[in-house]
């Protein structure tokens, strides 16, 4: 497969997702890795990864359990000990490059791989993809800029810090943006000289293996280790092990205070990107086509299924009218289907349970009084074996709706209005959350003013909605989570800093 021939697959939904996945098995073993190796679980169990288009399952993996991360664990302690941990920070930052050339080189097949693990139109997956790679490229390079502090003393005292890895991080991730997670978090931390144990969501476990597999020959033995397997079985004995110094999680609010009460007993310093409820504030001076395909791009990209998803739109009542009615028709312009073809610009929900809960969601919302101007579950047979959910727009929502307060993860806008400055922050930050923003106004200082104002760990304003970039500090306030990630001082969170204190005695000679 080639970038550009996303149509290369033909025939039904069911037959190019055989032919895919006869590609996709063809790459690697999919099997966990561990000391530079792939490996089965201890017990031997496995369990199947399902593809979201078709429900069929793709092929099976490792389930894991305490013996699997014990022995992750101890294969990181091994790379720190040894070769991976004799490495200067060029020679890490090199060996990370050459791991990044080595995905790219592979881009095509990481994006298929991504695509039908992760029911992601296969354009996505490629952009993604390639997005990701761009994070462990940053943080290589970050790492041959890094330094630390002298202090001034007087002249009988030298101080300096370092900044020192923990030895073996734990990181767990969620299965919305398979790859571009992981990147974000094995970036800072390989560059800094950790070794890495990850644990993939169940549902997505595919991409980051074979991203692992095509590591074998670039990165020390036991440098990256991931482990396969199910939250309770393989994720909480990584956040209670004592052999982890940090532990990094992305995933769901409920799991996240879990995930930081196992860190309690070891004191294990935690980062937490959790979940979000993001409102995206439109002034009545906006630049209304502009604002409704931003807002289109937040709420409907990869289903719904992103932790900074706008979806919460608070409009002006001015304008509100003329602002739903080109969303209402952005999101019936967008097209539900196979992810291997060309035109698909939506994919399914990532699973059966998920599509339950967001069809709950719309039918909820109806009963709190608000009204669905469109959207609902696909009616079409070709795709009736995957979990797909047209655009949804639920308007006349009141901010106190459960639809407008819980995270619902799914295709689904809910448009509330205001009249007042006022007003607009109130609403925006009468949440739980605070992870992202959006503005939409021509005015300078408008803008400026409600990206203070508002409660929110990142704000866009008039455009590329929920885009981090390296280098740009992305986490929550409030229950949205605990540190920042995508940025240069991300390293920070997997190094300890030590303050050096040198005497100096008086030259005696
Ligand atoms: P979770 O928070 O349950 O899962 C995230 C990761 O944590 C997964 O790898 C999961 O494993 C793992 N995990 C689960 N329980 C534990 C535990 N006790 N200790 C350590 N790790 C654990 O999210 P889900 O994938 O179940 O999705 C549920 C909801 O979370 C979604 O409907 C959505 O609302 C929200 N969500 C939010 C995300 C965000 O970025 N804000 C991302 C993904 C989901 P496993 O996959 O095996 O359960």
């Amino acid at each position: 497969m080639t970038s550009d021939s996303v149509d290369y697959y033909e025939g039904t939904v069911k037959e190019t997702h055989a032919a895919a996945r006869r590609d996709v098995l063809a790459l690697g073993e999919f099997d966990a890795w561990i000391g530079g190796e792939s490996v089965t679980a201890t017990e031997g169990e496995r369990f199947a990864t399902l593809d979201p288009v078709v429900g069929d399952e793709i092929c099976t993996v490792p389930r894991c359990t305490g013996a699997d991360v014990d022995a992750a664990v101890a294969a990181g302690q091994d790379a720190v000990d040894g070769e991976w941990g004799d490495y200067t920070p060029q020679e890490r930052s090199n060996a990370m490059l050459a791991w990044v050339d080595t995905l790219q080189a592979n881009v095509d097949d990481l994006a298929l791989v991504e695509s039908l693990d992760g029911g992601k139109p296969l354009k996505h997956a490629l952009v993604e993809t390639k997005y990701a790679l761009d994070f462990l490229e940053y943080y290589a390079k970050v790492i041959q800029a890094d330094e630390g502090i002298t202090v001034p003393t007087g002249d009988n005292l030298h101080v300096y810090t370092r900044h020192e890895p923990y030895g073996v991080v734990g990181l767990i991730t969620p299965w919305n943006f398979p790859l571009t997670i992981s990147f974000w978090k094995l970036g800072p931390a390989l560059a800094a000289g950790n070794a890495a144990v990850i644990k993939p969501a169940e549902q997505t476990p595919l991409s980051l293996l074979y991203a692992a597999e095509l590591s074998a020959d670039v990165l020390p033995d036991g440098a990256l280790n991931v482990v396969t397997g199910f939250g309770e079985e393989a994720g909480a004995p990584l956040t209670e092990h004592p052999g982890v110094g940090k532990v990094s999680f992305t995933g769901e609010d409920v799991t996240g205070k879990t995930v930081m009460r196992a860190a309690t007993e070891n004191v294990t310093p935690v980062t937490l990107e959790l979940g979000g409820k993001s409102p995206y504030v439109i002034f009545p001076d906006a630049d209304i086509e502009k604002a409704v395909r931003d807002v289109a791009h937040g709420i409907f990209y990869n289903a719904g299924q992103s932790c900074d998803a706008c979806s919460r739109v608070l409009v002006h009542e001015d304008i509100a009218e003329e602002f739903t009615e080109g969303l209402v028709a952005r999101a019936e312009g967008l097209t539900p289907g196979d992810t291997l073809v060309e035109g698909t610009t939506i994919g399914p929900l990532i699973s059966a349970a998920q599509f339950e809960k967001v069809t709950d969601y719309v039918e909820l919302g109806k009963e709190e009084g608000a009204t669905c101007a469109t959207g609902g579950a696909v009616d079409d047979d070709d795709l009736a074996d995957g979990w797909y959910v047209r655009p949804t727009v639920l308007t006349e929502v009141d901010n106190d709706m459960r639809v407008a307060q819980e995270e619902i993860f799914g295709p689904v806008e809910v448009v509330t209005t205001f009249e007042t400055y006022d007003e607009a922050i109130d609403l925006a930050n009468d949440v739980e959350f605070g992870l992202a923003a959006g503005v939409a106004t021509e005015n300078n200082s408008l803008a400026h003013r409600a990206a203070a104002d508002i409660e929110a760990g990142s704000v866009w304003i008039n455009g590329n909605y929920a885009t981090p970039i390296p280098g740009g500090p992305f986490g929550g306030y409030k229950q949205s989570g605990i540190g920042r990630e995508c940025s240069r001082d991300a390293i920070r969170h997997y190094t300890q800093e030590k303050a050096v204190h040198v005497a100096l005695d008086e030259p005696s000679l």
